[in-house]
């Protein structure tokens, strides 16, 4: 008896031909030599464009679309995207210089995170950005740094949320958080966010990313929406902004689905509207990074070696965790699955008898790419795809790990 294991969803959207897969028209293997033959990040400009296009022709009035700049930094990836979307959101000093960089206006930039250095806050308020508060000690920090460089701080409050948003990948909201001011705790100082260098814009709400549940994700940006609003009756002052997040995922793993955004349009028209009558002109936000340049990005790898030990077939790759700790499994997951992956220069070969075991060149067991995977027959040179890897993949590992070089990035 077999029993049928759960698939990855369809991989269709780089084409194959002449048994390659291409980005942008050009065939993996001539791209690998473009990227000077080691590993490297592909993305696909035409595919995010196409993403963002389709995000924002569903989107009702009002509803502003951000890109949260931690998914990718590459600058020429932030340039793509700061002439497409309405604003970025940042998550340092370093990621806003590299927003304005790209050519994003200040006005339409946020900051977020906890812990922010008092040299990052004052560059913030310096720029004119909107930052988001999450913590007393950022409210005190604003107000100084308002008075010092001459103009009051722009900030919202990012709210701690007393729901939790269920079923999503990395939970950021409900019960004791880092992230965000606890709900219970943000009336008492919303009537002295308006004076003494402060001046106050609205609020932020984000409860946790990867979600592919649309239902769940509508209903948190209805409960977000809802607790902005009985908060706002004690605002200090007109509300222009309110980023209600995104967490809107991506299939990585078997089993897992596109998400429908249907539910998501169907919440926000309702709450579109309703926002206008209440606050005028407000811009609602929703903040998006791996979905709109997650799946537009494929990370490949020469396989080095391949070798059987003890009836187990193992192929060495030249990059592994340190190029890709996400698809490792070594980041945020809690037991191991998966990324989907390709022979990439072998996209017409049946499937091979055996699944295989495929690994990177670190000295540590827990660089694995693929585990019992079903691929076609691999030998050295051959080159190892993973998809899914637009998003937290060359900025997000530990690249300096074990000594092996950088992975190339690519725009095309
Ligand atoms: C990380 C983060 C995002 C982006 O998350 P994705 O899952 O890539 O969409 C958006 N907003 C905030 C506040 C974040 O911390």
């Amino acid at each position: 008896m077999t029993i049928s294991k759960p698939a990855h969803a369809p991989m269709t959207h780089f084409p194959t031909s002449h048994g390659e897969i291409r980005v942008g028209g050009i065939a993996v293997t001539e791209l690998a030599r473009r990227a000077g033959g080691g590993p490297f990040y592909v993305y696909d400009s035409a595919q995010i464009a196409q993403r963002i296009a389709d995000v924002l022709a569903v989107l009702p009035a009002g509803v502003h679309l951000h890109y949260a700049v931690k998914a990718n930094p590459m600058p020429a990836l932030l340039k793509l995207m700061a002439s497409r979307v309405n604003g970025f959101d940042v998550a340092s000093a370093g990621e806003l210089e590299m927003a304005l960089d790209a050519g994003m206006a200040a006005a339409n930039i946020g900051f977020a995170g906890p812990g922010k250095r008092d040299q990052e806050v004052r560059q913030a308020v310096a720029a004119g950005v909107l930052v988001n508060a999450e913590s007393e000690r950022d409210i005190r920090l604003l107000a100084e740094a308002g008075r010092a460089v001459g103009k009051p701080a722009r900030l919202a409050v990012r709210v701690n949320p007393a729901f939790e948003l269920r079923n999503a990948g990395m939970k950021m909201g409900g019960g004791p958080s880092a992230f965000g001011i606890d709900e219970e705790q943000v009336a008492a100082l919303l009537p002295s966010l308006n004076k003494d260098g402060l001046a106050f814009e609205g609020f932020h709400v984000y409860a946790g990313s990867q979600n592919l549940r649309a239902e769940a994700i509508a209903q948190y940006l209805r409960a977000s929406f809802a607790l902005v609003c009985r908060l706002a009756n004690l605002a200090p002052a007109r509300i222009a902004s309110i980023n209600l997040g995104g967490g809107f995922g991506i299939p990585y793993f078997p089993g897992e689905r596109r998400l429908d955004l249907g539910p998501i349009v169907a919440a926000l028209r309702d709450i579109a509207p309703d926002a206008q009558q209440r606050f005028g002109d407000v811009k609602l936000i929703l903040e998006l990074g791996r979905y709109l340049v997650g799946e537009a990005g494929l990370y490949v790898t020469r396989i080095l070696d391949r070798k059987v030990s003890r009836g187990r077939v193992f192929l060495i790759t030249e990059g592994g965790l340190n190029h890709h700790l996400a698809a490792s499994g070594n980041f945020g997951q809690v037991l191991r699955k998966n990324y989907p992956l390709a022979i990439g220069n072998r996209m017409d070969a049946p499937p091979a008898a055996t699944p295989v075991t495929v690994v990177g060149p670190l000295c540590t067991p827990l660089d694995i790419l693929g585990d019992n995977v079903i691929l076609p027959e691999a030998q050295p040179g051959d080159l190892l795809v993973v998809y899914q890897s637009g998003a937290y993949g060359a900025s997000a590992s530990p690249q300096a790990f074990l000594g092996h070089p950088p992975a190339v990035e690519l725009l095309v």
